[in-house]
């Protein structure tokens, strides 16, 4: 990926270990989603990376919010979104939550349990909700048949349930939330995934017996992280959810069709920025260690250590922690044209903190800059940053025009 050196430099000379979120980037991610995809909305996952400036920069492109806590709902009203821009979904909300967020946002329930609790909530304040419903569909990426999960209402409960949900009168179902894959690369699983939910939004649609405001169909859109994945191909993949959309228009004319994405907004717009603090060898091996690794950007040690315990040559992701193999590059920004094979490592009293073992690199010394890629979401949030009381890094945002914003996460 592409990251501005000069710049990184610069900063690296204030801070010890930083990221670096480049609105440019994310700028062009955004494009790339508009352009390929119409009649769709989009949702930004919070979650993925909640820096303020970047939520900002986010929000001023048209993206609603995708929120998963109270807290994201109060974060994304505070800066001026409403109620119909910010869907808030997440398992087990508490009553708290739930009377917080009702006003701001539209709260998508997760459980048959919590269905009911809203309806409590709703006619004890005298308002009906508008909630949507987290279905757990009866098909996943992969095709026909559902799974057991902990999230969502299992489609078959939804429509035993629809009937009696149907006729409280704390209650009105507005929409249906569908979500159940992150970082899908190819774009025909996607595809017929988006099929299958405007499907069962019809059955939905019909148990009502009204129509749905919104139909979210979650994420999947995945980013390339090693240098064999292959990018989503979003031309074909937009192209055929717009021809989709434009047919299921005429049967859902009063419907929002919306797709949420974290990763692919912010993944690649991000570096994490680190500083070699010492060097050594031993019996043979020479080990460059560095500020803030496990305990600044977690995901790279949690790689080293999944591969410590499979012989797998391709184990499978756990998103967020763990997407592949080789989803991090490590790039010195020295001029150095020495290399040598190295292991790197934290400066944690821990020895868990390995980033990147016997690789051949260029030369580093005390002080050199390190930049590790693809950053930018599901990283500073992770990162346990308060472990032996080091300095945390600092989250550094870089505007269109250059304009540096140190100010942290929300
Ligand atoms: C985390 C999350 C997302 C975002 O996933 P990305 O892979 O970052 O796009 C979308 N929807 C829900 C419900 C989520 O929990």
């Amino acid at each position: 990926m592409s990251f501005d050196r000069e710049a990184i430099l610069k900063l690296a000379e204030k801070y010890g270990s930083f990221y670096l979120y480049d609105e440019r980037e994310i700028q062009k991610s955004i494009d790339a989603l508009k352009k390929n995809f119409g009649g769709v909305r989009f949702l930004y996952s919070l979650k993925s990376n909640p820096h303020s400036a970047v939520l900002k920069c986010v929000a001023k492109q048209g993206f609603g919010i995708d929120a998963a806590s109270a807290g994201e709902v109060c974060a994304s009203a505070g800066i001026g979104l409403e109620k119909r821009d910010i869907y808030y979904s997440a398992p087990a909300k508490t009553e708290t939550d739930i009377r917080e967020s009702l006003e701001k946002s539209v709260v998508i329930a997760d459980s048959v349990s919590e269905v009911e609790r809203i309806a409590k909530i709703a006619a004890e304040s005298g308002v009906t909700a508008e909630i949507g419903l987290r279905i757990n569909p009866d098909f996943t990426f992969e095709g026909e048949g559902g799974v057991s999960a902990k999230f969502g209402i299992d489609e078959e409960l939804v429509f035993e349930n629809l009937p009696k949900w149907k006729c409280c009168e704390s209650l009105r179902i507005c929409g249906i939330h569908v979500h159940s894959k992150s970082q899908e690369l190819k774009w025909e699983k996607i595809a017929a995934y988006y099929e299958r939910v405007f499907l069962l939004a019809l059955r939905v649609r019909d148990a009502l017996g009204a129509e749905l405001d919104f139909v979210n169909f979650g994420s999947g859109i995945g980013i390339p992280y090693a240098p064999q994945d292959e990018p989503v191909c979003l031309e074909k993949l937009g192209k055929r959810m717009t021809a989709l959309v434009e047919s299921y228009r005429k049967i859902l004319p009063e419907t929002e069709f919306l797709i949420e994405t974290g990763r692919f907004v912010c993944g690649k717009a991000g570096v994490y920025c680190t500083k070699v603090l010492d060097k050594k060898t031993s019996r043979g091996k020479t080990y460059v260690l560095l500020a803030n690794t496990l305990n600044g950007f977690i995901r790279p040690s949690v790689a080293q250590m999944v591969q410590c315990y499979t012989d797998s040559e391709n184990p499978a992701g756990n998103e967020p922690l763990y997407t592949g193999r080789n989803a991090f590059e490590f790039v010195p920004l020295t001029d150095s044209t020495e290399r040598e094979t190295v292991t790197l490592t934290g400066n944690l009293c821990t020895a868990t903190d390995v980033v990147l073992k016997d690789a051949l690199l260029p030369k580093m010394e005390c002080g050199d800059t390190v930049v590790i890629t693809n950053a930018g979401a599901y990283a500073a949030v992770l990162s346990p940053m308060k472990f032996a009381f080091l300095e945390p890094p600092k989250e550094v945002f870089m505007g269109a025009d250059g304009t540096i914003t140190e100010k942290g996460m929300m």
